[in-house]
């Protein structure tokens, strides 16, 4: 069997190790030595100013939210993401307001997100896609203009840039996911990231219950903290990151050559911007040659996944947005199993299959 993404894992010895470590000392969570020091390192490896750790990908889009103090209001957001990304601004009390997506980038259209500003709007909260970022200095333009908060959903980004700075320095806040399919994990896990020392307290605040001291409470908090264990695996997913990139990239490179017949289109990347191979996408022409597609692949026991469908303008809790481009695109759109570890027989076979069923 070959699913869309295989969870990196390090050597079972090295996690042990440092599984040791943590029975030592009896310190499993709240803050300790290995979250320390993965924060740090992370802070390093990606060349950020400031990171929190956090203990999923979701619960950092809420927090960026509560932190900016948006509790009431239109948030102008993206159609074509995951789930999370609609959900995390419904369960905040927030309206989702959607602006419809660049057929060549898959990205929030800064043209569209314009076009939906009204007197109820709070925030931009734009998902920088398979890890492709958005048109940041588009965005950033507008959120000026108009008194934005901006924050990016970079739960795709692990190594991404743009403008040769890590893509997570913008926004007002940017999340991420450290989930066990991302490009970098810590199993389940995430994190938040920005530029202001004061936003970076109440959103430290804000991940432990507002705790000030054993006796006083700063703000209202949740639970947002994680684990020793998680940082654990991250310490040393983190170790083998350069390789993990490295090989995406060939993989990916492999896919282009192969795929070379095939009647489908591929994302474009930002101007500015540097791709970090999260995802292997194709636009089919029509759904019917996507569904031919995967029936092929099932057959064969591949698993490829459609993100994103349905677009997230059709969620049956958000009010109905017309969004053209994102729900003709979600029904066409297939990402291929792309994971360190697949073989170059198993890139070919699914390559093989992909150009039988277009020319069957
Ligand atoms: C994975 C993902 C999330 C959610 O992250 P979790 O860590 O699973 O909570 C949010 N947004 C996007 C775009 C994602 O891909």
């Amino acid at each position: 069997m070959i699913n869309v993404a295989k969870p990196n894992l390090p050597p079972l010895d090295k996690y042990v190790e440092l599984l040791k470590g943590i029975w030592d000392r009896n310190w499993l969570t709240n803050n300790g030595p290995l979250v320390n020091e993965l924060e740090l390192r992370l802070k390093e490896y990606l060349d950020v100013k400031h990171l929190l750790l956090l203990s999923n990908g979701t619960v950092a889009i809420q927090l960026a939210l509560k932190a900016l103090g948006l509790t009431t209001g239109e948030v102008i957001t993206t159609p074509f993401s995951f789930v999370a990304t609609t959900s995390s601004i419904v369960w905040e009390g927030l309206t989702p307001v959607f602006a419809d997506i660049d057929p060549h980038t898959l990205n929030i259209s800064p043209a569209a997100i314009e076009s939906k500003i009204t007197a109820d709007t709070v925030a931009i909260l734009a998902t920088h896609v398979y890890g492709n970022p958005c048109d940041i200095e588009a965005i950033e333009q507008i959120a000026r203009k108009h008194q934005l908060k901006v924050i990016y959903d970079a739960a795709h980004c692990f190594g991404s840039k743009y403008n040769n700075r890590s893509v997570f320095d913008y926004g007002d806040i940017s999340t991420t996911s450290f989930h066990a399919t991302k490009v970098f994990h810590t199993i389940e896990g995430g994190a938040v990231f920005t530029q202001s020392a004061e936003l970076l307290k109440t959103l430290a605040y804000m991940r432990n219950f507002g705790y000030d001291g054993p006796e006083d409470f700063a703000c209202v908090g949740i639970n947002a903290k994680n684990s020793e264990f998680h940082a654990a695996m991250g310490l040393l997913i983190l170790d083998q990151a350069d390789a993990n990139l490295e090989e995406r990239i060939k993989i990916s490179e492999r896919y282009d050559q192969k795929l070379k017949g095939l009647n489908v289109q591929h994302v474009r990347i930002q101007s500015g911007a540097t791709f970090n191979y999260a995802y292997y996408p194709v636009i089919f022409q029509d759904e019917a040659a996507l569904l031919k597609a995967v029936k092929m692949l099932n057959d064969n026991w591949i698993y490829p996944r459609r993100y994103f469908y349905p677009s997230l303008s059709k969620l049956r809790y958000v009010q109905p947005h017309e969004c053209p481009v994102s729900e003709d695109i979600s029904r066409r759109v297939l990402c291929l199993p792309l994971y360190t570890g697949i073989k170059d027989v198993e890139v070919d076979l699914i390559c093989r299959l992909l150009l039988r069923a277009q020319n069957n």
